[in-house]
This record gives C-alpha cells, structure tokens and sequence, in this order.
C-alpha cells in the first residue's frame, strides 16, 4: 500500500481520430481522499478516469495507480492491478441480468481464485454493507434503480480495492436514490476507502472535500493545489 494511490505526471490522451481528450495533467490522489471531479460534458472526465482506473494507457505522460507504472507492466499484470486493486462504478449499473444479486457481487473476487463459498460469504457481508442484505438472492430487475446502483457498489468494494473510481454514479437515478448512493460512498470513505467521484452535480460536488474542476481537457482548478496557485 502506497501513501498516493493515483499519480499523474504531464499525463495527455490523444483518441484515434485526434480528438485530445485528456492535455497535460498532473495530480496525486493521495489514500484515504474523496476527491469530486467536475466540468462540463465532454471536458475529459471519464477519459481521466479511464486512465486513473488503468482501463486506458496515456498517449504522453506517466500514470502510477498503487505505485505501479501502468505502462511499464504487461496486458496482463494490467488486468491483474484493475481487478484486485481498483473498484469502478458506472452510471449504467452493468449487472448480469439473470444472475442473483449475491453472484454478481462475488464475481467481484474471480479473480482472487478464492473458493465459490469463500467469495458468496464476502458477498453477503458487502451487501449488508451497502444494506441490502434482504436482497441477496434477488434478480436485477426485482430491484429499483438505487438499489442496482448500491449492488454495484458493493461488487466494486468486494475485493477492498486501493481506490474506488464512480464516473457519475448518481446520473440514472431519482434524487433520494442519488443521495442514498451518495451518502453510501461517503461511509465507505469515512470508513478508510479511497473515492474519486464523476459528477455533474453541483450540491454533490460542493459538498466534498476535493473538487478538481476540468474544462477542455485540462484541470483548471484544483482545491488540493489552490493555495499553490
Ligand atoms: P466527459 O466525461 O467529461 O464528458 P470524455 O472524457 O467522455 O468527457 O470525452 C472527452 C472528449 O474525448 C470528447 O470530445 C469525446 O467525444 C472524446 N472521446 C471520448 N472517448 C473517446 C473515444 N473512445 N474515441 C474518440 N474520442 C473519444
Ligand atoms: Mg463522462
């Protein structure tokens, strides 16, 4: 476990086509933060997360996630640091339609190799995490939005990643569900977890302690870095 979970030094994304998504950034997500990240459609948020979370190789620059070089290692030991080190969560919940929710959430811990029985008990336990744990043995589509979202939370958590990357996890869902995800990943950073948040709200935003505002491309406010501005 390293101190700075994240660490981007002159990091830049150039997507096929020439589009420049992400332009010059450097920052630290250091453990234990709850950082927001906030701009206007198109701004190269989910491109930024996208590389924070390893799901994408910077076109300049260097990106450290849990102090690994992401492109100094091979596709594989890649695959192995997103899957035991890193939790995502997406607007679109992205659950197993005919799988029970208890399934889902340990297919959080494949990758570990741990025995069926070991990854359901871990299982059981994060979605009584999350509160759910009247719901294990439902389908999806027997849950309400928010409910689905806080299943995607636990599976992301399961496997007690170094950090937690949402990319604007509330964005599908009705106010009161928006704020119980909300209040869900607040617990989990009062409770030790590294949290970087997409979204377009602003109260949200507002309301956490790190804002790293993006506009074409680039940060261009930062309220960890104001004071050195
Ligand atoms: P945001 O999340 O802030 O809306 P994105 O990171 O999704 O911004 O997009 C930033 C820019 O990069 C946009 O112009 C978008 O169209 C472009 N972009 C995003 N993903 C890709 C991709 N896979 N290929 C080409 N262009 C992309
Ligand atoms: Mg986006």
């Amino acid at each position: 476990m390293t101190a700075v979970v994240v660490e981007f030094e002159a990091v830049s994304k150039t997507y096929p086509g020439g589009v420049a998504a992400v332009r010059d950034v450097s920052l630290r997500v250091e453990r234990g933060e709850l950082v927001a990240i906030v701009g206007p459609s198109g701004s190269g948020k989910s491109s930024m997360l996208n590389l924070m979370g390893s799901l994408d190789r910077p076109s300049a620059g260097r990106v450290l996630v849990d102090g690994h070089d992401v492109a100094a290692l091979t596709d594989r030991e890649v695959s192995a640091l997103r899957a035991t080190r890193i939790g995502f969560v997406f607007q679109q919940f992205h659950l197993a339609v005919g799988a029970p929710v208890l399934d889902s959430v340990a297919d959080g811990l494949l990758y570990s190799g741990a025995p069926l029985r070991l990854r359901r008990g871990r299982a059981a336990a994060a979605l009584d995490r999350v509160g759910l744990s009247h719901r294990v043995h439902h389908l999806p589509h027997q849950l309400s939005g928010g409910e689905r979202q806080r299943v995607a939370v636990a599976r992301a958590v399961v496997g007690e990643p170094a950090v937690l990357l949402a990319d604007e996890p509330t964005g599908n869902l009705d106010t009161a569900s928006g704020a119980a995800v909300l209040a869900l990943l607040r617990d989990l950073h009062a409770s030790g977890t590294t949290v970087v948040i997409i979204t377009h709200d602003r109260d949200i935003a507002a309301s956490l302690p790190r804002r790293i505002e993006m506009r074409d491309g680039r940060v261009i406010a930062d309220t960890a870095t104001e004071s050195l501005r």
